[in-house]
Parts: C-alpha cells; sequence; structure tokens
C-alpha cells in the first residue's frame, strides 16, 4: 500500500549486496539467519549503519522506543537487551508527559529571544525558565490556552521585580532515611531545581541522583577518620550562596528537624535575612520502623514513643531513663550504636525489664539494611551483630512484632514484605 502510494519502492527479488551502496541506513527484517548476515555484511563493508531486527549483534545503532512530543523527543534503549523492558519504561513515560508539552516547547521557543535580551545572566535565565515551566502560564499552554498564555507571557517577560538581586533562597530538606523512592515529592522537585546542593554523608547514596546534573554540591558530611565540615562553616556556605541569588538545598538525611540541626541553620538564615522553607522527611525511626516491620504505636502495647539521642555531647542534658522506657512505650535511640551498652545499663539501673523487646537497625530502608532483634540486656551485642552503618536502636513491647524476644538474629526483612503487612 505504502508502495502503491509511491512512498517506497519495492524490488520484487532477493537481495544482492550492492543493494546497500549509497545508502544512509540499511535494515533487515527478513529473520532469515544466513541472509540476515549477508546484508550485515554487505552493509558494514560499504559503512553503511545496519540494523537487523532483533539480534543486537548484527547492529551498528539500535531504534530506541520513542516518545513523541516534538520537539521534545524521549528515546529509550535497553541496547538490544530487553526491548519488552524499553517498551514498558516508553509506557510509564508516555503516561507521565502531557500531550500538549511539544506545543509547550514551542511556545517557550517563542520566548527564547526576548527572555534573552532582558535577561543577560545565565542564572537568571535559568531561574525564569524553571518558574515558568512550573508555573501557572505554562499549565494554561498545555490546557490549550496559547492565546492568553501569550499575553500573560509578554507581561512576565517584561517584569523585572521578582528577580531583582539577592532573591535566593535555603530549602532546608529531610531526604529521607536512604531509599530515594521515600524522598517527598516536594524535596525531589527541588533537587531538581537547585543550583547548589549542600548535603550530608548520611544521605542515601542514589539520593542524589535524583538531583540536578549540573547543580553545584557541596558535601559537607562526617566521613570516617574526616572531620565534619564545622555548623558555622556551614551556615557561612549557605548565606554566601543563597545571598548570592542561589536556590540553595540544604539536603539533610531523615527529616531537617530530627537530630538534624535544621533549627539552628533555620535560626541562623533567618536572622541574616534569607528566605528560608523547610521540606520534612520520614526521620530514621519511622523509615526503620517500616523497613523492619515494628509499629511504633499499637494498641495495647504502646501508646507513646520517645525519639531521642544519646551521644554526650555538650548541650545534651542526662536523659530520664525511667520515664523514657517501660510500660505501653517505645523508645528510638538515635546516634546510640556506640553507647548501646551503657544505655541499656542505665534503662536496666532504672528498673526497665531486661527481656524488653529491642531492635537494632543498620541502613535502615537501603539494599544492605541488617536487623538484629533480642533483649534489651543483649543489646550492646546486637549492635556489634549489626555492623557497621547508621544505626536506630529500638526498645519495647511493640518491637516484638519484628520477632524480637525469640532470641537474637539478623532478620534480612526487605522493605516490600514490611510495606505488605
Ligand atoms: N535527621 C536524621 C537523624 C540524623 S542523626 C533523621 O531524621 O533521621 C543520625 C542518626 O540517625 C544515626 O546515628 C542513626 O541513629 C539514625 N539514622 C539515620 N539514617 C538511618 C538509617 N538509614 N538506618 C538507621 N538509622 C539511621
Amino acid at each position: 500500500m505504502v508502495a502503491a502510494e509511491g512512498r517506497v519502492r519495492l524490488l520484487r527479488r532477493p537481495f544482492q549486496a550492492d543493494d546497500a551502496d549509497g545508502k544512509a541506513l540499511v535494515v533487515s527484517a527478513s529473520g532469515d539467519a544466513a541472509l540476515d548476515a549477508a546484508v550485515f555484511a554487505a552493509a558494514r563493508s560499504r559503512d553503511v549503519p545496519v540494523n537487523v531486527v532483533d539480534r543486537p549483534h548484527l547492529c551498528t545503532f539500535v531504534w530506541p522506543a520513542i516518545v513523541d512530543r516534538d520537539p521534545l523527543t524521549v528515546a529509550i534503549t535497553s541496547g538490544g537487551a530487553a526491548p519488552v523492558l524499553a517498551r514498558g519504561v516508553r509506557a510509564r513515560i508516555e503516561a507521565m508527559l502531557p500531550p500538549a508539552l511539544g506545543a509547550l516547547a514551542r511556545f517557550a521557543d517563542r520566548f527564547r529571544g526576548a527572555v534573552k535580551a532582558t535577561r543577560p545572566s545565565g542564572l537568571a535565565r535559568r531561574r525564569f525558565w524553571d518558574r515558568f515551566f512550573e508555573g501557572p502560564i505554562a499549565d494554561q499552554v498545555l490546557a490549550g490556552d496559547e492565546r492568553g498564555a501569550g499575553e500573560r507571557m509578554l507581561a512576565l517577560v517584561n517584569r523585572r521585580d521578582e528577580e531583582s538581586a539577592g532573591a535566593g533562597i535555603v530549602h532546608l530538606v529531610g531526604a529521607g532515611p536512604g531509599d530515594p523512592e521515600l524522598l517527598t515529592l516536594k524535596a525531589l522537585r527541588l533537587l531538581q531545581e537547585a543550583d547548589v546542593i549542600v548535603h550530608d554523608r548520611l544521605i542515601g547514596p542514589r539520593v542524589l541522583d535524583y538531583a540536578r546534573r549540573d547543580a553545584e554540591r557541596i558535601d559537607v558530611g562526617k566521613a570516617p577518620g574526616r572531620h565534619a565540615v564545622p555548623q558555622d562553616r556551614i551556615n557561612a556556605l549557605l548565606l554566601q550562596h543563597a545571598g548570592a541569588g542561589a536556590r540553595v538545598v540544604r539536603l539533610k538525611g531523615g527529616d531537617p528537624f530530627v537530630f538534624g540541626r535544621g533549627g539552628e541553620e533555620l535560626a541562623f538564615l533567618r536572622g541574616h535575612g534569607i528566605a528560608v522553607e523547610v521540606v520534612p522527611g520520614i526521620t530514621a525511626a519511622t523509615g526503620c520502623a517500616a523497613a523492619a516491620g515494628i509499629p511504633l504505636t499499637m494498641r495495647g502495647q504502646a501508646q507513646a514513643l520517645s525519639i531521642v539521642t544519646a551521644r554526650a555531647e555538650s548541650g545534651e542534658t542526662a536523659l530520664d531513663w525511667q520515664a523514657l522506657a517501660g510500660d505501653g512505650r517505645t523508645l528510638c535511640v538515635y546516634m546510640g550504636a556506640a553507647a548501646a551498652a551503657r544505655i541499656a545499663l542505665r534503662l536496666i539501673e532504672a528498673g526497665h525489664d531486661p527481656a524488653t523487646p529491642a531492635a537494632v537497625v543498620v541502613d535502615g530502608t537501603l539494599p544492605t539494611q541488617r536487623i538484629a532483634t533480642g533483649t534489651l540486656q543483649a543489646l550492646g551485642a546486637m549492635v556489634a551483630e549489626a555492623g557497621a552503618g547508621p544505626a536506630l536502636i529500638m526498645i519495647g513491647e511493640a518491637v516484638r512484632q519484628a520477632g524480637a524476644g525469640s532470641g537474637m538474629g539478623i532478620v534480612p526483612m526487605p522493605a516490600a514484605v514490611a510495606g505488605a503487612r
């Protein structure tokens, strides 16, 4: 039919090597191994790109699966390894991208010159476009009202006040306990819009994969054997970048307001007149609880939750161990691994049952997660058994749900299992 319309030339005869002469590219879909090999050889010897369908080793290029939002094009390929997977990925991207995205790209293109002329600085331009694509005018284009959007766009392009110098901002963002899927949508968006990302070491390694590639990344974390960047130096860094107009993401493990020094940074930046937004994250206690299948509260077993750090650091007052644990309570101890044996001793001295169920979760929500379960009196040994890494200690009746109390053991429990409950 296409041949009848004259759009292709159909030759009803066997392939011959010189058919490949002077072609831009060659595709073989014969399904006949000998013929495919001959086509491949003919094309190769003439330096013509060749693709033999379903035979990756006979391809010098691949056809990617395409999501077409012309002029925006997304190509997906598994390099021939798993075409069905690539198609599945394409289907998901198709569903994600509004059909009018191409129209939006063309719309933006119409204003590129004007934006460039009114905003000579590259940073200002990128912020303009970031805001545009996230904003109401883009929504209007996607909704099909290009005329109305065009009028508003003109006004926006000619308005400069909102972009006066010094309009930087710091977002104090919780990155969650490690699994990047536990980022909030807001954290994800901010990571993708950031000019500068100041992050801790405890950020899950794959979380930063979700950040804008050309954002400047500054690691202020404490690595073993290396000193952390002191807090006043971190404050100064945040001030410097936000003061220069950058959008700064201060990325912290878990939640910024749970042992994350977020409060200090907030106060410092506000004191210097910098806009600050706090974006909560899933804290280690809730992340590890979910991953280990340990409810933090439970009818009849736990109606109070204590979150403490036992780090004997200047400024921390002594904890009232008696009030923290015991009947009807779940106790979560952050940064307690090194002091675990001492914590257990203090709790037992304060009158708590040495047989109270306890768990140690290391690298919670990460693929390397380990969970040691046992009792309060064995806490020191459990920490040792669970091994190195950020460790959350959980103590209380509800911890029994993870299989605690049945002696000590490492329970490898994928998050999916806990999630299925
Ligand atoms: N702001 C963070 C806590 C920072 S303090 C939050 O809200 O989670 C660092 C401590 O958090 C670690 O010593 C450990 O006790 C705990 N922690 C953080 N991530 C963890 C993880 N993935 N698994 C277990 N414990 C974790």
